[in-house]
């Protein structure tokens, strides 16, 4: 156990964690060269694909260093802000952090939020200054920032590239000398914490668990301690670039384990694994996930409700950061309530239930959680329009604001504080980390920012600015459920609940939005926007060539039924709400009206 190191590599977005790793298995002659390529821990088609990390992903490392074998076990994680809890798990696993700056970039947003998990985890942080070979890398104004950042001295701090291969072996050396050995005692009772898991149809539910005390062997009969349910260990072993089968697996490791789980709701990551017979404690497990952005996810094809709910469970296994209720809504009918943390993390969960499971949904108009305090005293925790209450039973609402940092070039400092006042933000800070670099503090309505605003600032920022985000509470708002209504009817699952000073504008743009979506059909469509009983906007899909449908009014149904049936073939990620098909981005629109 004295040889073991269990570390993750921390950084913001892009700095290069990925393909640090790579070169760290390289070194070590984990991957054979046949088998590298580039990023190679992104395994999901969809991080290859968008050149993100959106999972953790844990590999274990053999390195010979002053005449000893050490084995290192590396969980490389997401920058994203969405994705930070992925983070907050890995570092729950290991004892040692690699914190990873580009050299031409300098310490942004997630930089700072990753270390600050690491060190409340009191995890030793070894600084890396990334990238040192491009031209115009700035290692000593970066040294700088780092140095004022964690109060580390400048030989502290490895020059390296990924690309290049510099300062990799001083790194593998670092984490032999720098980072401590696990501790724990392998005679002590088992206490094993669950930090991942995945469904493998073949071979049932395989769990990622770090063991602190005790020592697992195959066969040995468990017990996962939340839950209460007991298995046998049919299948242990280490996380190579394969998995690799082990008799005896003892603490301060990192393994999988099979025991051949088909029930999705039988694992919870932060759970505890024991044994049977001398069972351990239950080790504390993660914060609960706080979501940000919530939405309806329904199935395309009602009859699809019960295998989208089992996919779901599944896909909860290897996100343990999304949760779910089921839902109704009167224009979708069954479906689920989704929080996710944030708008990238729900697009992701909306493309994996596609790919990985072959769902096709519908997910319908994002919304914050607001606190509605009705006329009787009672709170209502609201994250659906359609659950708002009447307003005559609303004595006020409150809204979940959010402390955001932004950190940039200090040129782009006054369109920042622009568009933040535009979202109702309240500059509360401005601090310069140098001459040329600021960080912004802000008091702001999580609602103004989950959706487009990280695009609008990398925009006006020409992409040199890096946000973060906490919740710090909820104010009263003066806020309104903006209802949308097609020829008529409600459509529940396009309502919003918007700022009232915006409300206007936002119906009359939503309205000319949704115009511009709704293919036209044989009949027209009207579009309008109310408040309670007041229409604020109104619009018209014209009719497809001549009103056909009009013709068959009140007579012929089984015609009107198959002018209907031929315009719905070779669509997908419709939905028919009365007689109006809405297609996916109808949903979104509310998200693209400027
Ligand atoms: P991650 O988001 O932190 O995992 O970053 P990636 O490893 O995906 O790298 C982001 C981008 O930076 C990719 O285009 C890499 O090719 C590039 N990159 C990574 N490391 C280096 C480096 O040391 N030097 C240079 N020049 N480019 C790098
Ligand atoms: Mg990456």
């Amino acid at each position: 156990m004295k040889n073991i190191r269990n570390f993750c590599i921390i950084a913001h977005i892009d700095h290069g964690k990925s393909t640090l790793a790579d070169r760290l298995l390289e070194f070590t002659s984990t991957v054979a060269e046949r088998e590298m390529q580039n990023q190679l821990l992104d395994n999901m088609d969809l991080e290859r694909e968008r050149g993100i990390t959106i999972k953790s992903h844990a590999i274990q490392m053999n390195y010979n260093y002053k005449g000893e074998e050490y084995v290192l076990n590396l969980i490389d994680t997401p920058g994203h802000v969405d994705f930070s809890y992925e983070v907050s798990r890995s570092i729950a696993a290991c004892e040692g952090a690699l914190l990873i700056v580009d050299s031409s970039q300098g310490i942004e947003a997630q930089t700072i939020s990753n270390l600050y998990l690491a060190i409340g985890n009191d995890l030793e942080i070894i600084p890396v200054l990334n990238k040192i070979d491009l031209p115009h890398a700035m290692p000593e104004e970066v040294s700088d920032q780092i140095i004022e950042l964690i109060g580390c001295e400048k030989e502290d701090i490895i020059h390296a590239s990924g690309k290049t291969g510099i300062g990799i072996e001083e790194i593998l050396n670092a984490i032999c000398d720098r980072i401590p050995a696990p501790k724990g005692d392998p005679e002590a009772p088992l206490q094993a914490l669950i930090f991942d898991s995945v469904f493998n149809s073949y071979r049932g539910i395989e769990v990622y668990f770090r063991i602190f005390n005790g020592t697992l062997k195959k066969g040995e009969k468990v017990k996962f301690i939340n839950t209460g349910k007991t298995y046998e260990a049919d299948e242990i072993g280490v996380l190579k670039l394969n998995q690799e089968a082990r008799q005896v697996m003892g603490a301060g490791n990192v393994g999988y384990l099979i025991s051949g789980i088909k029930n999705a709701k039988e694992v919870k990551v932060g759970d505890t694994i024991t044994h049977v017979d001398k069972p351990g404690e239950s080790i504390q497990g993660f914060e609960d996930v706080k979501p940000m952005v919530f939405a309806g996810i329904y199935p395309v094809e009602t009859s699809e409700y019960e295998e989208l709910r089992a996919s779901m469970e599944k896909l909860q296994l290897n996100d343990a950061s999304l949760v779910w209720e089921p839902e109704t809504s009167a224009a979708l009918g069954f479906g689920f309530r989704c929080g996710f943390l944030g708008m990238l993390h729900m697009e992701i969960v909306q493309e994996r239930l596609e790919r990985e499971f072959d769902m096709t949904v519908i997910t319908t108009v994002p919304s914050v959680q607001f606190h509605v305090h009705t006329t009787k005293g009672q709170l209502m925790k609201v994250s659906a329009p359609s659950e708002m209450p009447e307003p005559n039973y609303i004595d006020h609402v409150e809204e979940p604001f959010i402390k955001a940092q932004i950190i940039s070039k200090s040129e782009f400092v006054g369109p920042i504080i622009t568009l933040c006042m535009d979202k109702r933000g309240i500059l509360k800070n401005q601090t310069y980390l140098t001459s040329d670099r600021v960080e912004l503090t802000f008091e702001m309505p999580l609602a103004e920012i989950v959706f487009d605003f990280f695009d609008k600032l990398k925009t006006i920022s020409r992409g040199y600015a890096s946000l973060d985000y906490e919740l710090i509470g909820f104010r009263q708002s003066n806020m309104v459920k903006l209802d949308v209504m097609l020829n008529g009817e409600p459509v529940d699952a396009l309502s919003a609940i918007v700022h009232r000073d915006k409300a206007y504008d936002w119906g009359k743009r939503l309205c000319e939005k949704l115009r511009e979506l709704l293919p036209r059909q044989m009949f027209e469509i009207a579009i309008q926007a109310a408040i309670g009983q007041k229409i604020i906007a109104r619009e018209t899909v014209k009719a497809l060539r001549k009103n056909v449908l009009a013709k068959c009014y009140g007579g012929d149904i089984s015609r009107k039924r198959k002018l209907l049936e031929k315009q719905k073939k070779g669509k997908k990620r419709m939905r028919q709400v009365g007689n109006v098909e809405i297609p996916q981005e109808a949903f979104l629109a509310v998200l693209k009206l400027d």
